[in-house]
């Protein structure tokens, strides 16, 4: 067994991966809690640019966390969204998390408004950007190198999958190539950001081998963190049609604990992870499948599954190393070989 994975096993005070949250009280010194807030409201698949679609797993919501303050102005959602997540837990500094559509797709003196205005509340101790691949301007990266020179700035990427194939059935609009180019860029021209990635797992054709690769892949790109989810159905989405239609089948929870174990397994146990599984910010809107329903039981049977197994984060990551440097790989590791730009 590798002792420096055994160490951080350890470290981890029982929990078999790295969570968020330690990493937050890590680097902070104390607990700080996300404060979920959507603006502005869109997105590029949702404006059909260049002939987008919608993301075929995406609701109306476009994952917020709190929709029913979706509309609310940004300090009524802040004072709103501070009062559900100290439900939850305890803190004195929050980071604001523009969390919902694309936040980079809009006006850049409108976002950096937004940004002054979270500062100047006093306990905000840093913002979480979530955004694509391929909505990252020049003057955003500006804009956030500006922001980082005051506060820690995180970036959510979502990257979903590094598989074409997978990337264009879920109409996303990019490919794993521009996800790969995005985030060499980010770490050439701002060093100082926090950059994680979301993943979605039980995708049509996925396999074991792919995951791992997925991980490997991760090993080696400029990632600090990784957020997991299941692909789940829900309410009015194309994949809800899909489902309905006996073309989309979610992945079982078994399968889904299998595929969670095995990317945790090969990945750098320094990386911290987000969560292991996606969950509806409203029940009513989840079609399928009904285990990913209840996120603090979900949770805790797949706490239970990894350590009932044995498995924890990093297990077999020196074990990849080696290979890597023996085994072809599917994924495009010829795009390292790109020059950032
Ligand atoms: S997942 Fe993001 S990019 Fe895709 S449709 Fe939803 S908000 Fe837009």
């Amino acid at each position: 067994m590798d002792t420096m994975a055994t160490k951080n096993q350890t470290d981890w005070n029982g929990i078999p991966y790295y969570p968020i949250s330690r990493y937050y009280k890590e680097f902070f010194g104390e607990k700080v809690l996300k404060l979920p807030v959507s603006v502005p409201g869109t997105c590029p698949n949702r404006e059909g640019l260049n002939g987008m679609q919608v993301c075929n797993f995406c609701d109306e919501w476009g994952s917020a966390a709190y929709p029913e303050s979706r509309d609310q102005e940004l300090f009524d959602q802040i004072r709103h969204n501070k009062t559900q997540v100290l439900r939850k837990g305890k803190a004195k500094q929050f980071l604001v998390y523009f969390q919902s559509y694309t936040f980079t797709y809009s006006r850049v003196a409108r976002l950096e408004k937004y940004m002054e205005a979270c500062l100047d509340l006093g306990d905000i101790c840093g913002f979480v950007i979530g955004t694509r691949p391929d909505c990252i301007s020049d003057a955003v990266i500006d804009l956030w190198n500006r922001f980082a020179e005051k506060v820690p700035v995180f970036i959510e990427l979502g990257v979903q999958s590094f598989d074409d194939s997978q990337l264009n059935w879920m109409s996303r609009g990019h490919d794993a190539q521009r996800s790969i180019k995005a985030l060499l860029r980010l770490q050439k021209k701002c060093p100082t950001l926090n950059v994680g990635i979301h993943l979605m797992f039980g995708m049509p054709g996925e396999t074991d081998h792919q995951i791992r690769e997925t991980a490997e892949l991760v090993n080696q790109l400029p990632i600090h963190n990784v957020k997991l989810h299941n692909l789940h159905v829900l309410k009015n989405t194309p994949l809800e049609q899909d489902f309905r239609a006996g073309l989309f089948t979610p992945i079982d929870f078994e399968k889904y604990c299998q595929r969670v174990g095995i990317f945790l397994q090969h990945l750098k146990p320094s990386l911290p992870i987000h969560r292991l599984a996606a969950n509806s910010s409203r029940r009513d809107e989840l079609v399928s499948p009904e285990w990913t329903g209840d996120k603090m039981r979900t949770y805790q049977q797949m706490l239970d599954y990894l350590i009932q197994n044995d498995i924890y984060q990093g297990q077999l990551y020196k074990e990849d190393e080696e290979q890597l440097k023996t085994s072809p790989t599917h994924l495009p590791l010829e795009f390292f070989s790109y020059q950032s730009q």
